[in-house]
């Protein structure tokens, strides 16, 4: 949508008469807008689709579906929903601007118009979108910020542990299988204390990219503490749980360092739920990744693991 960029703002006009059309366009263009026409409701309903116009001007009185029916479906597609529209016509019934409300407009402009009341309105309307698509566009970034760890980009602590409670809930509900990995990088303060503690954020950086591109897209990988990255599987049982916890580790251990002698492992544990509280889950998860430090690090355990 080119409302939310510095480049010139697009409207549609919608008339049946090329007389009107012309004039109105004459009229934007000297204000640099970028003009598209339409000749009926149809055909501003695909046009609308095509080139997401900033602002559409609609006249009512049309051959085939009029203004008004127009107005009703481009507010009822996803696409063409947020687009202001302002009825532009030579109905000036109360009735009739009650309609157009109605319908869904911002705005009604009587014919014969005012150019520089009709050029006042869609200046407020094109700065009322536009603020609105900012506004929306801060949410979404902040809403991403709140989820997010900032140095890794995986889900953040408090976000990963939600999600832990809510996939515990489904797997009791809908007995779904459900298994958690927790990872731990080996010896990571060495990193620290050799490399420099931002070479170490590198490695962080590095080793959760590997883990998010070595887990499916419905998988939940999140940054737990410092160095420590939670991996929530849905539908997973213990077996592929593992097997995805080793590919990982696998695929951490051959990343190649642009760091004279860095080498980099990563330590796991791995669970499936079985009816316990998400404290608990991971709980065991922990204990079986401390056993795999224990038992030499750059290796995966499993409540199996223990009986070895
Ligand atoms: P182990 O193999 O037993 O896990 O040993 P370790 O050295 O990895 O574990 P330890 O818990 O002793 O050290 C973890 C270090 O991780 C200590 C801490 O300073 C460092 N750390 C935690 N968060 C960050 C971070 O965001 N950036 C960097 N560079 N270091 C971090
Ligand atoms: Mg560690
Ligand atoms: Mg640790």
């Amino acid at each position: 949508m080119s409302s939310v960029t510095s480049e010139p703002a697009r409207i549609l006009i919608v008339d049946d008469t090329q007389k009107n059309i012309q004039l109105l366009g004459t009229l934007l263009k000297k204000e640099n807008y970028l003009i598209n026409v339409a000749y009926s409701g149809e055909q501003a309903i695909e046009v609308a689709q095509t080139v997401a116009p900033d602002l559409v001007l609609l006249d009512v009185m049309m051959p085939g579906i009029d203004g008004y029916q127009t107005c009703e479906l481009l507010k009822q597609n996803p696409a063409t929903t947020e687009i202001p529209v302002i009825f532009l016509t030579a109905k000036t019934e109360v009735k009739d601007i009650i309609q157009g409300f109605a319908v869904g407009a911002v705005d009604y402009v009587t014919k014969p118009f005012n150019a520089v009341v009709l050029l006042s309105r869609v200046r407020t309307h094109l700065n009322l979108r536009r603020a609105l698509v900012t506004l929306e566009q801060k949410n979404q970034q902040l809403e991403r910020m709140v989820v997010t760890d900032g140095l890794t980009g995986l889900f953040n602590h408090k976000f990963v542990f939600e999600m832990l409670a809510r996939e515990v809930s489904e797997a009791k509900r809908y007995k779904s299988p459900l298994s958690i990995v927790m990872f731990d990088v080996d010896f990571f303060k060495k990193v620290n204390d050799n490399y420099g503690h931002q070479i170490g954020d590198e490695v962080l950086v590095k080793v959760s990219a590997t883990i998010k591109s070595g887990v499916r897209q419905a998988d939940i990988a999140g940054r737990y503490g410092g160095e420590e990255f939670l991996v929530i599987l849905p539908a997973s049982d213990l077996k592929s749980a593992r097997q995805a916890a080793e590919k990982i580790r696998v695929s951490i251990e051959a990343i190649v360092w642009p760091h004279q002698g860095l080498k980099t492992t990563i330590s796991g544990g791995v669970v499936q739920y079985s009816n316990e509280t998400e404290l608990e889950l991971i709980d065991s998860a922990d204990k079986l990744l401390y056993l795999a430090k224990q038992t030499g690090r750059n290796k995966i355990c499993t409540p199996e693991s223990t009986t070895v």
